[in-house]
């Protein structure tokens, strides 16, 4: 079977990028750039190749999302390994880490990243800040593995990674910042049941009414935070009034929302507000 024929007659009619999907596909397993499908149309796989490009097309015909195939995602230009222990990291979840850096202007920071999944905040963090001190938690020691393994392909020596629940396992040291992409899509919600968060861990989607994780940790980070220390969180695309509302009732200030690039109301940030 040759390049041009795959690239013609195989169909993903799950994907809404058939042919880019195809095209990664046979990156991987030519083990060459996308360029030599280009230049080389008329190569034909070897039956290895053949057989090794069937199974993963099957996968993605099924739904599989593309970066479990891969085993690779790219969030804020570093290329971070996933697995289906880990929510793939999204495009919208780059605006935290621009809010960060546009509101933390300090050489030396302390910032924790709650629920860190794959490590995708704190890494792109500590990537743009090598001086900051970060601490990435997670629940889960399969997310941990992936999120170390992450730092160590980058280098990245300046993300400490603790198992625990939230905040619990954060020492006694206050943050200037916490953030967190908690898990906000509601139990019954009908979007969990398809494309690809149906392949993702429930653990890292799903909370019982929407809340119940976003209010542990707004409620759990108020006094780990400095008093001037920023909250920043990502929630779901109907939940910016419902969290901003909460983040009153717990004494946040200065409670900022911000919209993603699709221009819906993403992501927030309060500042702690003690002794103002
Ligand atoms: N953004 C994800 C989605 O599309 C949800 C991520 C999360 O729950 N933190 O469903």
């Amino acid at each position: 079977m040759r390049i041009a024929e795959i690239l013609k007659t195989k169909t993903l009619a799950n994907s809404t990028t058939p042919r880019l999907d195809l095209e990664l596909l046979l990156e991987v397993i030519l083990h060459k750039p996308r360029s030599f499908l280009y230049a080389n149309p008329e190569y034909a796989l070897t039956s290895e190749q053949k057989e090794k490009f069937e199974a993963l097309y099957r996968r993605r015909l099924h739904g599989e999302p593309l970066a479990y195939i891969l085993g690779k995602k790219e969030f804020w230009s570093l290329e971070l390994a996933v697995n289906n222990k880990v929510l793939i990291p999204r495009s919208e979840t780059e605006l935290l880490v621009e809010i960060i850096l546009s509101n933390l202007n300090r050489e030396v920071a302390n910032i924790a990243d709650l629920g860190t999944g794959s490590g995708a905040i704190a890494l792109a963090l500590a990537y743009e800040r090598p001086k900051w001190n970060i601490v990435a938690t997670d629940i889960s020691e399969d997310a941990l593995q992936v999120a170390r393994y992450n730092a160590m392909q980058l280098q990245i020596s300046n993300v400490e990674f603790c198992r625990g629940d939230w905040c619990e396992i954060l020492s006694n040291k206050k943050f200037d910042v916490i953030v967190s992409n908690p898990p906000y899509v509601e139990k019954n919600d009908l979007h969990l049941q398809q494309g690809d968060v149906r392949f993702e861990p429930k653990i890292a989607l799903e909370a019982c009414d929407g809340f119940d994780a976003i209010k542990t940790v707004i409620m759990q980070a108020k006094n780990r935070l400095t008093s001037d220390g920023l909250l920043v969180l990502e929630h779901g695309y109907d939940q910016s009034s419902a969290v901003q509302e909460l983040l009153l009732q717990n004494g946040y200030q200065k409670i900022t929302p911000h919209k993603d690039l699709a221009g819906i109301y993403r992501a927030v940030v309060a500042k702690n507000g003690e002794n103002e």
